[in-house]
């Protein structure tokens, strides 16, 4: 399918497309959208950032727009599920401009803001219902949703309601549905826990896959700089003097690790705000609103705030911190170089963090470029109030030394710090208590696996792998 017509869209979702500037279908829509208006269900590996939303969204409007119904007081005809407030908004903001020329409603519903709202908002029913799943049952069990009408269920960006423990609630969630449904599940990875899920709750499911978390965006120019921690301040602000870092996206492990280099941007006159799971959803949307209005041009956020961000033309991604799970390594980059932009990352890796860069590497099967540190980069002492490794490691292992690589260039060693233990496969605690658990290579599907798989690097269109061809092409299989 080179074109959304040769769906059978109809064309007031046609036009919808035309005016937000989509022209060709991506490779998860080419492959999911006819599967979908076929009403199969469908387990789609794919990430933000290869078009899924519409993937799913245009399918179930156009089966919706042709086939309408009375709305049932509080209830709805389809449910999305996903992990976090912004990615529900997004996700509900794209339903809407997607149907805009159709009469059906979509409500979104998340935690952290008044109930009541809410509860008025689903009182009539709705067509469509977009819900993170600790509010979803919040409601439910207050009677003001029902979830006897459903007709289509989709779980997105299931591994990361993994990750936030939400995994309980699904399962109580989808035996409180109609066994008589279609369901579609989408997860960047397929880690064990999620693969149950979906052999319970899709019946002969497809399968689609595109962009495996292990072929990391071609597009994006990745690159590390050996710095020690104590000077990753500096090296920042010493890189934000550069117009060329026109809209920057910076990662930290922790929420506290944001706020302090935040502080430290503002205090060296750089317009940063943070977002976080501390964060009001006020201050998370007037945070996300600057960056994506140009007012803030540096956003500082931690892994789970981030997940289901939307802003095109990020030009740097900058992980402050190297995440200690391999996979959000890759989430992070495909923050830039969205659209067919082109984009760099570059990321600071301390003595300490070298295990979490080679775990990077394996995963990715690429070695990033070692850059520099720059020559006009202040020297700073170590005080004692600077960051920290995480309170998890102390026990962890022998002080790590520096083997004599004098990566801070004054001859002395750098701070030596715990070696961190080994990620993979292991539930950790980061000091702010977020937990975090990391995913695993190898519990991708076999179907995956086969796609990860080398070859050469092409400077590719955006949604293609580095073999320069569909990563859905061979990959798509169906049972
Ligand atoms: P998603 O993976 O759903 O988060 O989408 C990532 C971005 O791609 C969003 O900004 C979409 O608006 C955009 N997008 C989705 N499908 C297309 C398309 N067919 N053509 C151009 N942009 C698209």
């Amino acid at each position: 399918m080179s074109n959304f017509a040769d769906f059978g869209l109809a064309s007031p979702i046609l036009e919808a497309l035309a005016a937000e500037g989509y022209e060709t279908p991506t490779p998860i829509q080419t492959q999911a959208i006819p599967l979908v208006l076929a009403g199969r269900d469908l387990c789609g590996i794919a990430q933000t950032g290869t078009g899924k939303t519409a993937a799913f969204a245009l399918p179930i409007l156009q089966r919706f727009s042709a086939a309408p119904s009375r709305r049932v007081p509080r209830g709805c005809r389809a449910l999305v599920l996903c992990p976090t407030r912004e990615l529900a908004s997004q996700i509900a903001d794209s339903f809407r401009t997607y149907g805009c020329g159709s009469r059906l409603s979509t409500a979104v519903v998340f935690g952290g803001v008044a109930i009541g709202g809410q509860q008025r908002l689903l009182a009539p029913g709705v067509d469509i219902l977009v819900a993170t799943p600790g509010r979803l049952l919040d409601l439910i069990d207050r009677r003001d949703l029902s979830l006897e009408h459903v007709q289509v269920l989709v779980l997105d960006e299931a591994d990361r309601m993994l990750d936030l423990g939400f995994i309980h609630a699904l399962r109580r969630i989808v035996k409180l549905l109609p066994r008589q449904r279609q369901t579609l599940l989408f997860s960047a990875t397929m880690p064990r826990a999620i693969a149950a899920l979906a052999d319970d709750c899709l019946t002969e499911p497809v399968k689609v896959a595109v962009t495996p978390v292990a072929t990391t965006a071609e597009r994006v120019q990745q690159e590390v700089v050996f710095v020690p921690m104590p000077q990753k301040r500096a090296l920042l602000t010493t890189l934000l003097a550069d117009p060329a870092f026109e809209r920057v996206l910076v990662f930290t492990r922790t929420k506290h690790g944001a706020d302090r280099v935040v502080r430290h941007l503002t205090d060296h006159g750089v317009e940063a705000l943070a977002i976080h799971g501390n964060k009001s959803q006020p201050q998370r949307e007037r945070a996300l609103a600057g960056f994506r209005g140009g007012q803030i041009r540096v956003l500082v956020a931690t892994d789970i705030a981030a997940r289901g961000i939307d802003v095109d033309s990020v030009s740097h991604v900058i992980n402050f911190e190297l995440p200690n799970v391999p996979e959000d390594y890759v989430h992070r980059i495909g923050r830039t170089a969205r659209a067919g932009a082109a984009g760099t990352a570059i990321s600071f890796c301390s003595d300490d963090e070298r295990p979490y860069l080679r775990d990077i590497e394996k995963l990715t099967r690429l070695k990033l470029q070692v850059v520099p540190l720059p020559a006009n980069l202040p020297a700073v002492a170590t005080a004692p109030d600077q960051e920290r490794p995480a309170k998890r490691h102390f026990n962890a292992a022998p002080r790590w030394p520096d083997n004599g690589r004098n990566d801070n260039g004054n001859g002395r060693p750098t701070s030596s710090s715990p070696r961190p233990a080994r990620a993979n496969g292991q539930h950790s605690s980061s000091a702010d208590g977020q937990r975090e658990r990391a995913g695993d290579a190898r519990d991708l599907p076999a179907f995956l696996r086969r796609d990860a798989d080398g070859g050469r690097p092409s400077r590719a269109p955006w949604w293609q792998n580095r073999r320069g061809r569909k990563p859905g092409s061979r990959a798509a299989s169906s049972r």
